[in-house]
């Protein structure tokens, strides 16, 4: 594109990927999760182009760019565009004060790992603009506008979690975030003499962005037949294991499955909070393994790979606990590995992993990170 050749950016945004230690699938039934920004992240560089309305977006992993109009914005063919237009489509509708821009992306945060490169997308570009044309948008606004963009856009009917937690970590901390009120409490996670590493099973199954909206579905199904009994029930969020079972019997086992879930890891956050308050490791590993059983058994949005990887880590006194990260599928497993055996851990469970896939494991710290960064060049 032709802006790239003296292209001198005014502005530099840092916007982190997260991982959720623990809380999956919680977030759109107003529950809560635990997660923390990441170190990998993806960095956009911006300038206005003193033009009214056109603007140049190039990403530098796909080598793609495109322009955009914004009198003009509408869905694109190309996915990733779609992030970039359906933000846009949301600040014009919030401020009439955005103007044209040029705009590269650089990133060294896994896309479809389930380390939410998506949001971390969709958050800096609405922070850079923020920051670019002072908008005078609040962070909870790019929060949820974020959200908005990738329903309307993308068509991943999302929860708030993934956006929240790429703008608004603190580093050393996992966000308590209560995703009915937004409340949010910091966390801090202090796992010496254990580390959190992750394991990439370069997997992402296609069946992603489909099941996850089928599975926000059958949980909607799931609260009208608990509102038959029990109908100040706005979301899985209130219901308690023996308000399911009084529904159980007008429920399709699949449906029973899935709200066990829900309500099980709900309640796994609230224990993991404080297991991190009082320092009680042995338990936080407990819990993750729990919660990768709900995972792959009750909700049913793990896959091979993932379970061949958790299994492994089950086999090794040295490992705490582990589980499949991010909405499922594939992606990344999160272990609390003791330090001192992190070198051997990740060697043997490259060996294991390329002999029963043939796909080279990818592993790497977890470091709990700052939130968007953006810095005036
Ligand atoms: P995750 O959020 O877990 O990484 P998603 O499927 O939700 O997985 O989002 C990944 C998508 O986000 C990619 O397929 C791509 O469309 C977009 N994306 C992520 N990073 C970039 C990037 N650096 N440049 C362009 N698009 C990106
Ligand atoms: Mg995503």
């Amino acid at each position: 594109m032709q802006f790239l050749e003296n292209f001198k950016p005014e502005l530099l945004v840092e916007s982190p990927g997260r991982i959720n230690l623990i809380g999956e699938h919680t977030d759109y039934n107003m529950g809560f999760v635990l997660p923390t920004a990441i170190a990998k992240k993806i960095i956009f560089k911006f300038r206005k182009n003193d033009t009214a309305t056109s603007c140049n977006v190039y990403t530098l992993g796909y080598d793609q760019g495109f322009q955009i109009d914004l009198k003009n914005i509408s869905k694109s063919e190309v996915e990733w565009q779609n992030y970039i237009l359906g933000v846009l489509n949301e600040i014009l509708k919030r401020t009439d004060k955005l103007r044209g821009f040029d705009c590269t992306i650089e990133s060294n945060l896994p896309t479809g790992s389930g380390l939410s490169s998506s949001a971390a997308l969709e958050c800096g570009l609405a922070f850079g603009l923020n920051e670019l044309f002072d908008l005078g948008l609040s962070k909870i606004e790019m929060v949820q506008l974020s959200q908005t963009a990738e329903h309307t856009y993308v068509g991943t009917q999302c929860g708030i979690m993934d956006q929240y937690a790429s703008v608004m970590s603190e580093e050393g901390h996992v966000i308590l975030l209560d995703c009915r009120s937004l409340e949010s409490e910091m966390i801090p996670i202090d796992l010496h003499p254990y580390k959190i590493i992750l394991l990439n099973t370069k997997v992402s199954h296609n069946l992603a962005t489909s099941e996850y909206n089928v599975r926000k579905a059958e949980c909607e199904e799931g609260i009208s037949i608990i509102q038959k009994k029990y109908p100040e029930v706005r979301s899985l969020r209130d219901v308690d294991v023996d308000m399911l079972s009084i529904s159980k019997a007008e429920m399709r086992e699949i449906i029973f499955k899935r709200c066990s879930f829900i309500i099980a890891e709900n309640e796994r956050v609230l224990q993991m909070a404080k297991a991190l308050q009082s320092n009680k490791l042995q338990q936080v590993g407990e819990l993750l393994y729990e919660a990768h059983e709900g995972i792959s058994k009750d909700y049913e949005v793990s896959c091979k790979e993932s379970d061949f990887l958790v299994d492994f880590s089950k086999n090794n006194p040295q490992v705490l606990g582990a589980r499949q990260t991010g909405g499922g599928f594939g992606g990344c497993t999160l272990n609390i590995v003791a330090e001192e055996a992190v070198a051997d851990f990740v060697k043997e469970g490259a060996a294991a992993y390329k002999k029963a896939f043939d796909i080279d494991l990818e592993w790497f710290e977890v470091l709990p990170s700052q939130g968007t960064l953006a810095r005036w060049l």
